[in-house]
Formats: structure tokens, C-alpha cells, sequence
């Protein structure tokens, strides 16, 4: 790789220099939804800010799922690097028991940290992987991911969270995770309760407005950014109600008034992104990303069931868990599976529904009846085999699309603790581990699911106007902003600064410049499992993640 040494630091003359590089991200938006979005009037201030910038679908990584995605974003690494694949990570190599993942996991270095090397600051607000903060210097503020209660504790600096609190209107339990308040919507889907449940989530973003625009205007850093995450929660559970080209229609009263109240969200959304883009002036370089994109889910595929249907899994009450029995949520929610399974005729299970991962039992002591060492290969190989030809039995589709094998895409340092097998299902959902009849089974109605295309949206000095480019990945995200400050791109990001993105000239006038690669977190993943949620806390995270449909 070339290292280029130009005369181009920003860094230099940051007194007189006032620009500023804001990203904002948004989680799980995608193209499918905003572009209706704009065109209908709801998000004008988007719609002129995108005419004035570039464009570009953001491919996610595999899982395309919030946690390694976003980390993905932050550090410009790829989740075999960062260690982060799921909500969730076996705690060790030999282990069947997986625990809550914390920013104390996340391998790497992130753009946080990066800018301080070069005497930079970031503000970093709402983004996972943030709780315990990280030694950044500037400000965190972990949210949507952590009980509200723990918000003290979240803010960075010390002090932070009473300067927070005296601010007008302030409401901590509006700003992270109150399930007393949100659960309140989603145990019936009664109609008037999706409508509060949206409006929690305007008050939301609201309060982190709020937060974003008092430390723009107190004590602004070099790097600021924020996620939005209502954009996905609304997605996941009012699918329906926003894609209207999906074969439902919104007829009833109460449907028409849910789906005013999901415009009504975006709407104050977009008045929100054109405050923080005032905010940071004109010379500011402000980025829009997604983690990922959006939509329907039309099947569900029961993995487990179809493993036990193929003799690779037993329960050991021999029936399994059933729908009705995740209504409660209790203590070792994570580890249920460790007493669900039989261990001595299961060879293959999925823990979890968030990351479509499959785990292998492999013999060891305390498994003496998993798969010997020889057997693993052909053992996937097989299964992988048997698992391409599923197919939905009403319309002959293939129901799972692709699997990856753990080292093609968790390659790295943490590639043990990795599910053997990840599954891309056709219509880009998400399995169920419940036990059932049928292993394949057609939704009553689609919900909102992920898919790998994302969005970026940006604006700034040098890039193209009212350009779209070709799909960009997800990792060149860290390396744009990194260059928008005038900053090296460590040698080990995957990504790259993409050059379509520019105006002629540009970058010829101010060259990508390489530097060292970067430092390992402090406490690198795997060893950093140290416990900083509580019990209760970790019951609080699992309610959120069983109403989005990750835990079941
Ligand atoms: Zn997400």
C-alpha cells in the first residue's frame, strides 16, 4: 500500500478551522421506506439535504444485525476483527452458555478513540456497544440499550449526567430503556397503545435532541455523533403500516391512525435532522448511515424443530419450549437452552433467534457425546447441504438462501466463540428456535425484518452534489470520516475512502493518507467478560430484545 505524506491537516490550523464532521445515525433506515418518505412530503428537509449530497446503499455485515453492525461502523472493522457478532457471545470456546455483550468486549479501536490520538474529540450519544463508556475523550452517553437506571453510571464524563439532568424537560426514562413504559404497547398490539408506544418514541428522540444540541452548543468536539434507533423499533413492529406496497392496506380507523402516528414520527425525525445540521454549520461534513436495512419477513423458519426433525437435536422434556411459554422472562433467560437440550443426542442447536446462528456440540468432557474432531467438516458440510434444500412447502421457494461457514466471515482473533453456521434466509428474517410442528411455517401478517442494504447520505467540502453512487460497504464509513477530519486511516480498516464520492480534483489535492494500524482495546475480547450488568438489568435487556423478536 502506498503511504502518502501530503500537507493536508486540518488538524493544523483547527483554530480558525469551525468545521466539523456530525454523523447521525439511523438505525435500520433504509432506501425502500425514506424514499416514499420524501417523496410524500413527510421528510423535506431530508429529501433537499440528500439533493445536495451523495447517495449510496450501505451493505451491512453478515449478521446484519445492530450490534456488529454498528461496531462495525465505529471501528471500520470487520466483526471477525471486533469480536462482535450478536447481542451475544459464548463465554468461552468450549462453553454452551452465552452472556450479554458490553463495550468492554469490543476488540478494537474505535473512530472514538482514534481522533483523540491526534487531539480530537468525539461526542458519542445512543450507540451500542458504549456501556460500560470507553475512555474517550469528550462525551458518552449510552442509551437506548441500557436501563435508564444505570444512566448515571453510562455518562462520560463524571458529572455529565447531572449536567444533563438540569437541562429543561429532561427525562432519563424517556432517553433509555424503560420497559415498565414500552412493554405497555406490545403485550396485546391493543391499537391505542401502539399509538402511545410511537409517541414514546417521538419524546424520545426529542430527548436526544435535546442532549446532542446542549454539548453542540456548550462545548463542541471535533466529532459528534448520535443514533436515532425508533427508526428500527417502529420498523420491526409497524411494518405493516409504513410499506403500503406490500400487499396489506391500512383500512380500519385505528390502522389509519397508527400509520398517521409512524408518519408523525418521521416527520418530527426530519425536523430534527435539520436542527443538528444547522447546528453544525455549513462547512460541516455530516454524515447519514444506516446499520443496516429493512423489510418484510413473510415465513418463519423454525430451525431448532427442523434439527430435531433431522435427528441432530433433542429436547429433554422431549416437546420443547412452545409459543406460549416465552411470556415470562426470567433469570438465565440466556442459558435456557443449557437445560432445554438433551446433551446426549444433540449435536446442533440455535440459542438464540437474533443472529441465525447455529452451534455444533463438539466431544468433550463435559460433552462427551458431542461430534469428534474428525467428524466436524463432514458434519457441516452435510448439514449445510440439508439446510440449502429446505424449501417453504405452500410456495416451493428456498427458505434458507445461504450459509456461512464461522471462518468465512468471522475470521480473527474470536473466531471460537463464533456459531459454526450463520443462515441468510430468502426473505431475510430471522428464525425462531421454538419448538413446532412444521419447521416451516407462512406469517399470518409480514413483519418488519432486516436486510443488508443500508443507507449513507452525505454532504460536505468536496463531495458531489445530488449524486448516487454504487453500493458502498459499511466499513468505509470509518475511513470517510476519518478523512473528513483530515486524519490517517489506520493500515488494518477494511474499508476505503471512496473516491466516487468526491468531486474531480479533490483527492488528488489532498491524498487518503495511510497510518500505523490500530491498538487493541485495553481489555481485548474474550477476556474482558467482566459482569457490569445486573440480574435485573439483564432481564430488562431481554424484554426489549423479545419485543423486537430477538429472544423468544
Ligand atoms: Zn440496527
Amino acid at each position: 500500500m502506498t503511504i502518502l505524506r501530503q500537507p493536508f491537516d486540518r488538524a493544523q490550523d483547527r483554530a480558525q478551522d469551525t468545521a466539523r464532521t456530525v454523523l447521525i445515525g439511523l438505525d435500520g433506515a433504509t432506501f425502500s421506506v425514506l424514499n416514499a418518505l420524501m417523496q410524500d412530503g413527510v421528510m423535506p428537509f431530508l429529501k433537499g439535504f440528500m439533493a445536495s449530497g451523495v447517495r449510496a446503499e450501505l451493505r451491512s455485515v453478515v449478521p446484519a444485525l445492530t450490534p456488529p453492525a454498528w461496531t462495525s461502523l465505529m471501528t471500520g472493522r470487520s466483526p471477525g476483527q471486533h469480536g462482535i457478532f450478536d447481542f451475544f457471545r459464548k463465554e468461552s470456546p468450549q462453553s454452551h452458555r452465552i452472556r450479554f455483550l458490553t463495550s468492554r468486549d469490543v476488540g478494537c479501536e474505535t473512530i472514538w478513540s482514534l481522533v483523540n490520538q491526534h487531539n480530537m474529540r468525539s461526542t458519542v450519544l445512543n450507540f451500542p456497544l458504549t456501556f460500560p463508556p470507553p475512555p474517550v475523550d469528550g462525551y458518552v452517553v449510552p442509551g437506548g440499550w441500557m436501563p435508564w437506571r444505570q444512566l448515571r453510571l453510562g455518562c462520560h464524563p463524571e458529572g455529565l449526567y447531572d449536567r444533563l439532568k438540569a437541562l429543561p424537560g429532561f427525562n432519563p426514562r424517556e432517553l433509555a430503556m424503560d420497559m415498565a413504559h414500552e412493554e405497555k404497547a406490545l403485550e396485546g398490539c391493543k391499537q391505542d397503545e401502539y399509538e402511545d408506544w410511537i409517541a414514546l418514541h417521538i419524546r424520545r428522540e426529542q430527548q436526544w435532541f435535546k442532549v446532542l444540541r446542549y454539548l453542540m452548543q456548550e462545548d463542541p468536539t471535533e466529532l459528534t455523533a448520535i443514533l436515532f434507533d425508533g427508526v428500527d423499533k417502529l420498523q420491526h413492529l409497524c411494518w405493516r403500516f409504513l410499506d403500503l406496497s406490500y400487499g396489506h392496506t391500512v383500512t380500519l380507523p385505528w390502522e389509519q391512525r397508527v400509520r398517521e402516528r409512524c408518519l408523525d414520527y418521521f416527520r418530527q425525525l426530519d425536523g430534527l435532522l435539520a436542527d443538528i445540521v444547522r447546528l453544525a454549520g455549513p462547512e460541516a461534513t455530516v454524515v447519514f448511515a444506516s446499520d443496516h436495512g429493512f423489510g418484510p419477513q413473510v415465513r418463519t423458519f423454525f430451525v431448532n424443530a427442523w434439527l430435531e426433525q433431522h435427528a441432530y437435536l433433542a429436547w429433554a422434556d422431549g416437546k420443547g419450549p412452545q409459543p406460549s411459554d416465552t411470556q415470562v422472562l426470567g433469570m438465565g433467560q440466556l442459558a435456557r437452552h443449557v437445560y432445554l437440550l438433551d446433551w446426549e443426542r444433540t449435536k446442533a442447536y440455535a440459542p438464540m433467534p437474533s443472529g441465525n446462528g447455529i452451534h455444533i456440540v463438539r466431544a468433550s468432557e463435559q460433552y462427551p457425546h458431542g461430534l469428534p474432531d474428525a467428524e466436524y467438516q463432514s458434519f457441516r458440510d452435510r448439514l449445510i447441504e440439508e439446510l440449502l434444500s429446505v424449501t417453504d412447502p405452500k410456495s416451493g421457494v428456498q427458505v434458507v438462501s445461504r450459509v456461512w461457514k464461522r471462518e468465512e466471515i468471522f475470521a480473527g482473533p474470536n473466531l471460537e466463540l463464533a456459531p459454526d453456521l450463520t443462515l441468510e434466509l430468502q426473505d431475510g428474517g430471522l428464525v425462531s428456535i421454538l419448538s413446532s410442528e412444521e419447521a416451516v411455517r407462512p406469517r399470518s401478517e409480514p413483519s418488519g425484518t432486516h436486510r443488508p442494504e443500508g443507507i449513507l447520505i452525505a454532504r460536505g467540502p468536496g463531495l458531489h452534489q445530488g449524486v448516487q453512487l454504487s453500493e458502498l460497504s459499511i466499513l468505509d464509513v470509518a475511513p470517510l470520516l476519518l478523512y473528513g477530519l483530515g486524519l490517517d486511516i489506520p493500515e488494518d480498516m477494511k474499508g476505503i475512502v471512496p473516491a466516487e464520492a468526491f468531486e474531480p480534483g479533490w483527492l488528488q489535492d489532498r491524498p487518503v493518507r495511510h497510518g500505523p494500524a490500530g491498538r487493541a482495546q485495553t481489555s481485548p475480547a474474550g477476556t474482558g467478560g467482566e459482569i457490569v450488568y445486573t440480574e435485573e438489568d439483564e432481564i430488562e435487556l431481554a424484554r426489549r430484545l423479545r419485543a423486537l423478536g430477538y429472544i423468544e
